[in-house]
């Protein structure tokens, strides 16, 4: 499925696609996916800064690559484009918690030609490190329970 049927030098043909790369082998296998083209300016909320009535998440971001990130951002997207609609302002997750500190921190770097550079996931790499040095990765339910309780946003998620 993941397999590309279009060759490389036409791919790179196309207006944008100058510098395309397949990613092969990609998890030790022969698939490939063409990704991480572009970035969104957008706001800490998931708005994106051209365009105001519009949000964004997951890989279309740019580079948050990962499920638990595509469900973290494109909730939060989705709550803040209904609060948008009602016209209330739109919620920022705070930097206490670990999902706050990682849009901040794809916010920062992306925002930085070399971050660019970089993948940002909670499963490894930059984001990880900085996880862990800011005591933000915890696998203890109650204390991640308190820390949201602590921020105003116990059960934030679960009213969408
Ligand atoms: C081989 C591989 C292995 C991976 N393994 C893991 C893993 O183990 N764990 C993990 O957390 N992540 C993994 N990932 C990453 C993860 O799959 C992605 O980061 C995540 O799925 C991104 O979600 P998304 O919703 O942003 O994008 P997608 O899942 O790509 O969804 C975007 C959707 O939009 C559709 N679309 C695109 N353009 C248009 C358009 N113009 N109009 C309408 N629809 C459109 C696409 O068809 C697609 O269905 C892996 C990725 C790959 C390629």
């Amino acid at each position: 499925m993941m397999s590309p049927f279009i060759p490389l030098f036409s791919l790179r043909q196309l207006n944008g696609f100058q510098n395309a790369r397949y990613v092969d082998p990609y998890a030790g296998g022969n698939g490939n996916s063409v990704r991480f083209t572009a970035i969104v300016d957008h706001h800490p909320t998931m708005q994106v800064r051209a365009v105001e009535n519009l949000f964004c998440a997951g890989e279309k971001v740019g580079m948050m690559v990962g499920h638990t990130e595509a469900m973290l951002t494109g909730t939060l997207a989705g709550y803040n484009a209904a609060l948008f609609a009602e016209g209330k302002e739109g919620l920022v997750l705070p930097q206490t918690t670990a999902c706050g500190a990682f849009i901040a921190f794809c916010e920062r770097e992306l925002s930085r030609t070399e971050g660019r550079n970089f993948r940002y996931t909670f499963s490894g790499a930059i984001f990880w490190d900085y996880m862990l040095n800011n005591g933000l990765y915890s696998t203890n339910r109650r204390q991640i329970s308190e820390r949201i309780a602590a921020a105003g946003l116990s059960g934030i998620f679960s009213a969408v």
